[in-house]
């Protein structure tokens, strides 16, 4: 299917279908597609490319500090997975990573390293960095190996299926990195941003929090949050050994500083339309959502869902967090049977 138009929570193909789009872009469109502060912020901005880390564009110094703590920039979500893992690296001095069956953390080596999904990686094995020790997801760790310099868990597993693990985990996590002097980065990419309820999901125990997805807005822009101080990791002398030509892109910026202003006024009405998915047999949290299903069977009856889960056996839901009742209902009663 090709979108030909997106608008708030429907997507129209090129013959004119018109589609309830469940998965929201993959979890970017927090705000809706094309939310009309976002189109204006984009179309007004006297700047649109600048110099990366050399020159920043005064937008993206406004989205800086407007973050709650310090921050390194990156374009996809994977960015911000690898800064957060390199700089365990940098910190600490050992490779070893923590990781998590289920775990979905990106495509590039690094990232790919630490996922969970085995079809992924097997084909780039003999190039995966590590060592990487994989544990069970929502279980005690156990003490870190010696080697370890990291763990890296999503609060709630995206690409898994929603899965949520059971209160107090992350809390277990960070007693285990501070035994090993370890590093505790959350990867936030996907449930960041109000998606289970939170503004900043792991903020309380994290040493690097990872976000990305709808923080541009609907344009590609990623961060990963110092939120424990870490500067010491970053004095390798005058140049960003992690920068991008398009680091900090003004226009994402521009897009980021409505989303930062928007969201947190949606938190109570995230839960509040996550409990209607819930009501029907939805499980997970807020609104990323997962059940039994057939994602080809839900485009057909006219609602995009995305495939998840390891097997690829469940159908998950990650909407705009604007989406209405009477939007979720009818959603949800078109797919009933899928
Ligand atoms: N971390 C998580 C938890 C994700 O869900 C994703 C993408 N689905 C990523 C990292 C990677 O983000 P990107 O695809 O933007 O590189």
């Amino acid at each position: 299917m090709l979108w030909a138009r997106a608008e708030g929570c429907r997507v129209w193909d090129a013959g004119g279908r018109e589609y309830l789009d469940l998965s929201g872009g993959f979890g970017v469109a927090a705000l809706g597609h094309r939310n009309p502060r976002v189109m204006e912020a984009i179309a007004t901005a006297p700047v649109a490319h600048a110099l990366g880390d050399l020159a920043e564009a005064e937008v993206t110094q406004r989205f800086r500090e407007a973050l709650p703590w310090p921050a390194k920039l990156g374009v996809t979500g994977e960015d911000a997975v690898e800064i957060a893992l390199r700089t365990a690296l940098l910190a600490t001095g050992r490779p070893g990573i923590v990781a998590f069956e289920g775990a979905y953390h990106g495509t590039g080596l690094l990232a790919l390293a630490a996922t969970g999904f085995e079809r992924f990686r097997e084909p780039f094995a003999a190039w995966l960095p590590g060592p990487v020790h994989r544990r069970p997801y929502g279980v005690d760790p156990g003490a870190l190996p010696d080697d370890v310099g990291c763990v890296i868990a999503e609060p709630v597993q995206g690409r898994a299926g929603a899965r949520v693990p059971p209160h107090g985990w992350l809390e277990i996590l960070r007693r285990r990195c501070d035994a090993a002097e370890a590093l505790l980065v959350i990867d936030s990419v996907y449930v960041g941003l109000g998606r289970i309820g939170e503004l900043w999901p792991g903020e309380r125990v994290a040493d690097v929090v990872c976000v990305g997805k709808a923080l541009g807005g609907g344009l590609p822009l990623s961060a990963a949050l110092f939120v424990r101080r870490l500067e010491t990791a970053w004095d390798l002398g005058p140049e960003d050994v992690l920068t991008h030509t398009h680091v900090g892109n003004p226009l994402a910026c521009a897009a980021a500083l409505v989303v930062l202003d928007e969201v947190p006024d949606l938190l109570d009405r995230v839960r509040e339309a996550g409990a209607r998915f819930e009501a029907v047999g939805w499980h997970g949290a807020g609104l990323m959502r997962a059940r039994a299903g057939d994602a080809q069977a839900c485009e057909s009856n006219g609602v995009i869902v995305i495939p998840a889960g390891e097997d690829g056996s469940l159908i998950s839901a990650t909407p705009p967090l604007t989406i209405t009742d009477d939007e979720i209902d009818e959603a949800l009663s078109r797919i009933a049977a899928c």
